[in-house]
């Protein structure tokens, strides 16, 4: 179908042609050309009243309405030979008239040309509908005209409201996640991510992550993507895989990835899009019950084997002893049955070590300053560290009452204090150091244990050649030692671990490979209700 404006302005040659010939006489002979020419005049008629855009023939400067078509009477409520008395410009928004006028002015200096706006029309009965309305000026014998085709685009707005509105409701949705949401190209270029996932990879903009590469700055290791970009070119999609990322501070995060293929027209991957989740802390959450759950275990397998073994060791010693005091001193046997209780006393020494890493040892605890208890064991450490290792004590200034076993706790500083001395063979420097501790939530989401409270926290620190992962994995159980054969018996720290289970406190590390270890050992404070009664008896 032609152009509407074409049709109107051919039906306006047509027209014209008519109005012509009817002027002059004309024969008989051209009836049948003039009946010929009324025919299709009456057919682009047809045409163009079939069309669903308003077709309007305009008087150009005046904007006086010449003819339309049913369509634009329809539109404006009113009949054709109303609309002769108006023009363009009471019909359209003023906003818009400028223009209009514009188009018709350069009409008048001989410049016709088309121009297309959206504007708005209003109905005889006053409703306004926004149209997008096409003008184009022409020129027929000496008069200039101006031909409209305005089209109602009140649904088409109407769609690409609802297409924006349901785009912001997808983009709040996308923004207000708590997981991370992202589409990546395949040469790991980001194209989107939403905050939350600037967030958890330590960023503050989207600007910034934007400058990532997924595969080199993100993947602990790169090869990880490639395997998984396979996987999303084999089956389009993959979920739930746990990858190890790096944010922007060094730090290491567990992610739980869904990810699938974006499939371009010709077939080809064209990008990725995908959903992570931070399952850092549910990992931490889960080895730290792990490890909680292991230690129970060794613990109560330990106390069992421990007590019975304790029960064999009695009764050997008793025996030995009884047949100790019968043999005569001159006895060759005195020598053998001496060696046997020394041995047998020996076990009773492991015996009573692994019972205070199951903490079936019976402590007595009264208050005591965790710091008079760092100093006493400062005293007595001199000759356990050799002469190359710097000592310094730091005790606190204040008092810090913590209800423990003195004897216990002296036991677990020699215990870190001898494996210091022994990861620094060639000398180094050995803190110790107290001083009171508020834990809050800060240290529970880091370790995934502890109380809220205040504490009495000693550590202590060494520069010696610290461990790496794989050691630190298993540090606390009893009978893990690196050390060779008659020199560790890998219980040390275990009895650490039970003593401090005992005293209600915990116990963390931190070290690395070459750059020395800090234990630190922390004690809940005893409330100073004393304290309090006094301050209250005193105002009173
Ligand atoms: P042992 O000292 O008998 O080996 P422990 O339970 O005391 O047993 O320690 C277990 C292991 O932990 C040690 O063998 C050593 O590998 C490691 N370790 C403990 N403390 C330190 C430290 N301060 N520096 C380096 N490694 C340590
Ligand atoms: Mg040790």
């Amino acid at each position: 179908m032609p152009d509407s404006s074409e049709l109107q302005a051919q039906h306006d040659e047509l027209r014209h042609l008519i109005v012509g010939l009817s002027k002059h006489s004309v024969s008989k002979s051209c009836y049948p050309e003039l009946q010929q020419l009324i025919l299709d005049l009456e057919r682009s008629r047809l045409l163009l009243d079939q069309s669903s855009d308003a077709v309007m023939l305009f008087a150009v400067p005046s904007g006086q309405i010449l003819d339309c078509n049913e369509t634009a009477c329809r539109f404006l409520g009113r009949s054709l030979d109303i609309l002769r008395s108006r023009t363009l410009f009471s019909l359209i928004d003023p906003a818009t008239e400028e223009q209009a006028a514009r188009l018709f002015s350069d009409a008048q200096i001989g410049i016709l040309r088309k121009e297309t706006f959206t504007s708005t029309f209003a109905t005889a009965a006053g409703t306004v509908f926004p149209v997008e309305i096409s003008l184009k000026t022409v020129k027929i014998d000496r008069s200039i005209f101006a031909v409209a085709d305005v089209r109602n685009i009140s649904e088409r707005l109407h769609a690409e409201n609802v297409l924006k509105e349901s785009e912001a409701r997808y983009r709040a949705l996308f923004e207000d996640s708590r997981d991370a949401i992202y589409m990546a190209l395949p040469n790991g270029d980001f194209t989107d991510i939403n905050m939350a996932g600037v967030e958890m990879l330590g960023y503050s903009t989207k600007e910034e992550v934007f400058q990532l590469n997924v595969e080199q700055d993100l993947y602990a290791d790169p090869l990880v993507r490639r395997q998984l970009l396979q996987r999303l070119s084999d089956d389009g999609c993959l979920k739930d895989y746990e990858v190890l990322l790096r944010k922007r501070d060094g730090e290491y995060i567990n992610v739980l990835l869904t990810s699938s293929a974006m499939i371009g027209d010709h077939g080809s991957i064209i990008g990725y899009r995908g959903i992570m989740r931070d399952i850092t802390g549910h990992k931490k959450l889960e080895q730290q019950l792990l490890q909680s759950q292991k230690m129970e275990a060794i613990g109560r397998l330990t106390a069992g084997i421990a007590h019975d073994f304790n029960n064999i060791l009695t009764s050997i010693l008793g025996y030995a002893t009884m047949v100790d005091l019968k043999l005569a001193e001159q006895s060759p046997m005195k020598k053998h049955i001496g060696n046997i209780i020394l041995s047998a006393e020996r076990a009773a020494v492991l015996i009573k070590r692994l019972l205070s890493f199951s903490r079936q040892q019976k402590i007595s605890m009264l208050p005591v300053d965790a710091s008079s208890i760092v100093i006493s064991t400062g005293n007595i450490i001199a000759e356990v560290i050799g002469q190359d290792v710097t000592l310094d004590i730091m005790p606190s200034n204040r008092e810090l009452l913590v209800n423990a076993d003195r004897g216990q706790i002296e036991q677990a500083l020699i215990n870190l204090i001898t494996n210091a001395r022994d990861a620094m063979p060639h000398g180094g420097t050995l803190r110790i150091q107290c001083e009171p501790y508020l834990l809050g939530d800060d240290f529970i989401r880091q370790y995934c244990y502890g109380e809220p409270g205040t504490y009495a926290l000693i550590s202590v620190a060494d520069t010696g050649t610290g461990m790496d992962s794989k050691i630190l994995q298993k540090l606390f159980e009893p009978f893990f030692t690196t050390k060779e054969v008659g020199k560790g018996t890998g219980l040390g720290l275990s009895i650490v671990y039970g003593i401090m289970k005992q005293h209600g406190g915990f116990i963390n590390v931190e070290s690395a490979l070459g750059s020395g270890s800090t234990f630190r050992l922390y004690l809940p404070l005893i409330r100073q209700e004393k304290d309090s009664a006094r301050t209250r008896a005193s105002s009173e």
